[in-house]
């Protein structure tokens, strides 16, 4: 019983030191990648924001001219309407003198009397006379009345035509109000997409820069040449808990160095910092680049014991920080990588 317990917690422990590592380092190039991936993402989010602004600022172009339209149309009416209301003024003037001369007429009969109009009829020499008297007088009444009518006509025509331009001003200005209503909406989307599009330019930007920094730091750091030789140990202790290549069906791209929590992590050899920073598993993570497509990975590390930073120049065995537990490991080791342009190398075959 007690035995079987043993064996029971024996393999439990193997199988924790089997756990699944980290498969390799978040290499420059993966990043490379993804940045140019969101980029790709944020310049087709670009494309279609200004595929919609294109549209509206169609729409708000043909609102424009439709807004144009109706306020020339409505300029016309309001002129139309002047001159109809300056036709008024010239009637109603001249029909003010007309009546004017038509009441005094009317007047000067009436003050003469209906006998002084008698009178006139009757002193007419002859009968003709009186009939031609007669006849002048009441021509000369009818004519002032038909005079009087057609400016009365008149006057009702151009009060209809008043009411109907009227009317239609009142129609257009409602249906141009509308349109103002609708051109303010469309301008308002257009400036919302403006100011997408303006944002996703400035993502764009940063993006396109974060590219540069990234792929400025693998070249740069790259450049120059291996000074040879073989590598230095990492660590002090000598003991791999975990060899380099196929590990549970999957690949183990370096080598576990057992070790304690703090022990020293030393430069396998000189170069440049490269990479300083968390990476996923990995806890800490440190990368140098030895010149000639070299570089070594360290893992596991906390940060509070890192020692170098990036773009640091590092010298052959320089140490650089403490062995941890941090990120997907199961105790305390340094896990280490060589790298030829990227790909992971068998670190032993480089002592
Ligand atoms: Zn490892």
């Amino acid at each position: 019983m007690k035995r079987t317990l043993l064996t029971i917690l024996l393999a439990f422990s193997l199988a924790l030191t089997t756990t699944p590592l980290p498969e390799g380092w978040v290499s420059a190039e993966s990043k490379v990648e993804k940045a140019k991936k969101e980029l790709k993402e944020i310049r087709e989010k670009k494309k279609d924001v200004q595929e919609e602004l294109k549209d509206v600022k169609k729409d708000v172009d043909e609102q424009k001219k439709k807004l144009n339209k109706l306020e020339k149309d409505l300029h016309g009416i309001e002129k139309d309407i002047n001159k109809i209301e300056k036709n008024m003024k010239t009637l109603e003037a001249q029909l003010g003198k007309r009546e004017e001369l038509f009441k005094n007429r009317i007047r000067r009969m009436y003050q003469r009397g209906e006998m002084g109009y008698m009178t006139a009829l009757l002193e007419a020499d002859s009968f003709r006379e009186f009939l031609d008297k007669f006849e002048a007088l009441r021509l000369l009444v009818k004519q002032d009345h038909t005079v009087l009518e057609g400016y009365f006509r008149t006057k009702r025509k151009y009060e209809n035509e008043k009411r109907e331009l009227t009317e239609k001003q009142a129609e257009q200005k409602e249906k141009r109000d509308d349109m103002k209503k609708e051109y303010d909406k469309l301008v308002k989307t257009m400036k919302k997409h403006q100011k997408e599009l303006a944002k996703l330019e400035h993502d764009e930007e940063l993006k396109e820069a974060e590219i540069q920094r990234i792929t400025y730091l693998t070249s740069n750091t790259g450049n120059f040449a291996y000074g040879g030789g073989p590598f230095v140990w990492p660590a002090n202790s000598r003991r791999i808990n975990s060899p380099y290549g196929p590990r549970g069906g999957r690949n183990h791209y370096g080598i576990d160095i057992d070790g304690n929590l703090g022990d020293p992590i030393y430069a396998a050899a000189s170069g440049v910092v490269k990479e300083n920073g968390p990476a996923s598993g990995y806890g800490w993570v440190i990368v140098i680049d030895h010149g000639s497509g070299l570089t070594t990975v360290y893992g596991h590390m906390y940060s509070n014991t890192v020692l170098v930073s990036t773009g640091q120049r590092v010298s052959k065995g320089q140490r650089i920080a403490s062995i941890g537990n941090n990120g997907r490991s199961t105790g305390p080791h340094l896990h280490f990588e060589v790298r030829k342009n990227g790909s992971p190398q068998n670190p032993m075959n480089y002592y």
